[in-house]
């Protein structure tokens, strides 16, 4: 499965969903508003078909955007927010259904 199937399939928009809703949408690092379910362990073709790290609440962390940009870029605002999301291909609240 590609990054882009995932990130789109039911079993994830479900889960990212109840997780971030479990998190009542605040950022675990900084207390903002979070919008995205980020995989602590970054996801790659070797581990996105395995349920206990792509599919495990337990392997996810709820980012507000800056948060989730310094954690995959650390570039103090070169790369877009935008980018941010296409890059990592993670959902956004707004992105879910
Ligand atoms: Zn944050
Ligand atoms: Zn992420």
């Amino acid at each position: 499965m590609t990054r882009v199937a995932f990130y789109n399939s039911t079993a994830w928009r479900r889960l990212s969903r109840a997780f971030l809703m479990s998190k009542y949408y605040i950022c675990e690092r900084c207390g903002k508003p979070a919008e995205i379910a980020h995989h602590k362990t970054h996801l790659n073709p070797a581990n996105i078909n395995n349920p206990g790290i792509a599919l495990n609440p337990a392997k996810l962390e709820a980012l507000c955007l800056d948060c989730h940009n310094t954690e995959h870029f650390n570039a103090g605002g070169a790369i877009s927010k935008g980018l941010a999301f296409t890059v990592e291909g993670d959902i956004r609240k707004e992105g879910i259904q």
